[in-house]
């Protein structure tokens, strides 16, 4: 197989479900070596070498990059796509709460991605690709604490991309609209009527469905190539025009 990312070797955090899974496959199909770090491994494609760590704990983190180093010498892509949800407004979650899924979803970024530092440094394509939201750039109903954590996915690929400009680091981000992947499925399944639920979710959607995970996937693929060598500090997004319709509406 050969492909734009031919060579070059990948870690995908969160990569053995869902929109993670989609991403390691892509960028596998594109040439990759590809990682998967994971809490639960348990569903990983066996295609792919697996590390299970959880991103909100330092020294784990520190052992499954160091581990990923030593399998394949190299480390030139780092996805950081591991996150969580929450649900409410800014009453309905406690302070440990508030604490665990900032740690997750925006400080596991940094500690994935100061862990792979030194690998990128020596790496002459080095780019990152970091899963933030919808909830990025419009304000979430019911989902305070998640669209405050994927605000600062936002901000965050953006002071990683200017730190790290001049040692020849990339750092952009998607933004994913509702996607079909198990966290969705799991929402779906605790509803009364989830078929209906389902109905009513794809109908709320610009363009009538939800976003697929291979089109999120897709995005990454593009942003962590070599031909996005020009493109730093930036997003895109994959939400079937949503954003764009909330911003409008407002
Ligand atoms: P998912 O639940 O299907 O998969 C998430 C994966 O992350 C799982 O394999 C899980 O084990 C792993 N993970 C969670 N916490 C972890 C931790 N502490 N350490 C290591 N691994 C951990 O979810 P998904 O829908 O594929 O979502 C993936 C990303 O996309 C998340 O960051 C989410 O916020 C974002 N996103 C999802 C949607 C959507 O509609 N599904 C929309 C916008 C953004």
């Amino acid at each position: 197989m050969s492909g734009a990312l031919d060579g070059l070797v990948a870690i995908v955090t969160g990569g053995a479900s869902g929109i993670g899974a989609a991403i390691a496959a892509r960028l596998h199909e594109d040439g990759a070596q590809v990682a998967i770090l994971d809490r639960d491994t348990s569903g990983a494609d066996a295609r792919f070498a697996a590390f299970t760590a959880d991103i909100s704990d330092r020294a784990s983190v520190d052992a499954a990059i160091a581990a990923v180093g030593e399998k394949f010498g190299r480390l030139d892509i780092v996805v950081n796509n591991a996150g969580i949800g929450a649900t409410g407004d800014i009453t309905a979650n406690d302070d440990d709460e508030w604490a665990r899924v900032l740690s997750i979803n925006v400080t596991g970024i940094a500690r994935v991605t100061s862990a792979a530092l030194p690998w990128l440094r020596e790496s002459p394509a080095a780019a990152v690709c970091n899963t933030a939201s919808i909830a990025s750039t419009t304000g979430l109903p019911q989902r305070a604490l998640y669209t405050a954590s994927k605000g600062a996915v936002s901000a965050l690929t953006r002071a990683m991309a200017a730190d790290h400009l001049r040692e020849g680091i990339r750092v952009n981000a998607v933004n994913p609209g509702t996607a079909d992947t198990p966290w969705v499925g799991r929402l779906l399944g605790a509803a009364s009527d989830p078929d209906a639920e389902r109905a009513a979710l794809e109908a709320r959607q610009p363009h009538g469905r939800l976003v697929s995970p291979a089109e999120v996937a897709a995005a990454v693929a593009y942003l962590v190539s070599p031909a996005a060598g020009s493109t730093t500090g930036t997003f895109i997004e994959v939400d079937g025009g949503m954003a764009q319709l909330r911003l409008r509406s407002e």
